[in-house]
């Protein structure tokens, strides 16, 4: 057993949260059942760089319960929970991971995670992928499968390049995710981590989302939903029209920067918000990522042209602009929900889990050989999740009587004929 965490002793705490967090996620539970049963995995080797959360552990005990021996690593130094590291390794998962580690450090859990000569990778941001393209380790894996919209632009830019080597599936792409985790859960947490680093009002405070994709989409709701007047920054004419008829307006950051009172980006792209933005901002504009890595927010242009720099409450730091304002960053310009509050609830994270689980199934059921390449998730496991959510919801669906199959699959029937 080896591992590299912060502290073992805030294992007991670690327990009681991921059993809350368990509580919440009735789909993964089932599905574990069924993996214990089958001991789906055994003999198979899983590492991971995933959010060390509650919703993280608990998938990675449904794997383990199906037999699995699992490493893991982070895959933000920022949302690593201590807490649920040392109650992983409690449990016999080597874990490489500690709040807060720099990047030498991170990198070094990661090669780490590795060594334990995976069958299957599972990535939020495509680390590990990416790590074994670096290096010639890597002689078991199989498959990789990717959690996030950034990872799998990169899965999807290293096949363009014929450089990857094995198939990986896409769960962000699937919609029991993004149209879930993505919309919902970052709508909610992103909204909760402006609130927790900064505690200010939404009501009546212009609040400016760059991208309109999942995320921005979520954002936006949930903004307006606490009162807040939403404006959006888009690249894409569909995405700007969605949003124009959503009711929000549309501006570009140029326009945009001397109105909000709150900046969120979300687009997956590099300086969206430079220095000749924050320039035109008002004083003590708030400055928040959700998406990608930290680039989105310039953060290093920010440090250039700033006079001063202090820490002002935690996850919340004051940057003095030489016009004589101030704007405020939070998280470090890392994901602010993920950062700031506690990612997405459990609930939600039941669905995306439920499908990385059941992709790590698939893949490791020596039955499909697939060659390197990016793949969609199987549409009968989306299906198979939104059920097994409904069931636990206790919703009933209405069924198509074989009249309606019929109307269904006929030309006959119109106002022809
Ligand atoms: N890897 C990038 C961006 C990905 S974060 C970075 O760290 O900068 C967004 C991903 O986090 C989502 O795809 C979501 O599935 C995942 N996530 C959200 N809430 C989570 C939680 N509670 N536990 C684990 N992962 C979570």
């Amino acid at each position: 057993m080896s591992y590299d965490i912060r502290d073992l002793a805030l294992a007991q705490r670690g327990h009681q949260r991921i059993q809350w967090a368990s509580r919440h996620m009735p789909v993964l539970n089932q599905l574990k059942e069924e993996f214990a049963t089958e001991q789906a995995f055994r003999g198979k080797r899983i590492a991971a760089s995933l959010h060390i959360t509650t919703e993280t552990a608990v998938l990675l005990s449904a794997l383990q319960a199906g037999g699995a021996e699992i490493a893991l690593s982070a895959s933000n130094p920022l949302s690593t929970k201590d807490d649920v590291c040392a109650a992983l390794v409690e449990d016999g998962i080597h874990v490489y991971a500690q709040y807060g580690e720099d990047l030498p450090t991170y990198q070094c859990h990661i090669k780490q995670a590795l060594a334990i000569d995976p069958h299957l990778v599972m990535d939020d941001g495509a680390d590990l992928i990416i790590a074994l393209h670096n290096s010639p380790a890597g002689g078991s894996v199989v498959a990789g499968i990717e959690e996030t919209t950034s990872g799998v632009v990169r899965a999807r830019a290293l096949a363009a390049d014929k450089l990857l080597r094995f198939p990986v599936i896409a769960v962000n792409d699937t919609p029991t995710k993004h149209y879930f985790d993505n919309r919902y859960g970052t709508g909610q947490n992103t909204i909760d981590g402006i609130l927790r680093a900064t505690n200010t009002f939404l009501a009546g405070a212009t609040l400016v989302v760059a991208g309109y994709g999942w995320c921005g989409r979520g954002i936006a709701m949930r903004a307006r939903g606490m009162g807040a007047r939403v404006i959006v920054c888009e690249i894409n004419a569909i995405r700007a029209l969605e949003a124009v008829m959503d009711g929000l307006q549309v501006l570009s950051m140029a326009e945009a920067a001397p109105l909000g009172d709150i900046f969120v980006t979300a687009t997956g792209m590099a300086g969206v918000i430079r220095p000749e933005h924050f320039l035109a901002m008002k004083d003590g504009a708030l400055l928040a990522n959700s998406g990608h890595f930290d680039v989105e927010i310039d953060v290093a242009g920010l440090r250039q042209i700033a006079t001063g720099e202090q820490e002002v409450r935690e996850h919340l730091s004051e940057y003095q602009l030489p016009n004589g304002r101030a704007v405020y960053l939070l998280a470090q310009g890392r994901l602010v929900g993920q950062v700031a509050a506690e990612a997405s609830p459990a609930a939600v994270m039941d669905l995306s889990f439920a499908d990385q689980a059941l992709c790590t199934h698939y893949l490791l059921n020596a039955q499909h050989q697939l060659a390197p390449g990016v793949y969609d998730v199987p549409s009968d496991i989306d299906e198979r999740v939104a059920q097994l959510k409904l069931q636990a919801l206790d919703i009933k669906l209405d069924t198509l009587s074989p009249e309606q199959v019929a109307y269904q699959h006929s030309w006959q029937y119109g106002t022809e004929g």
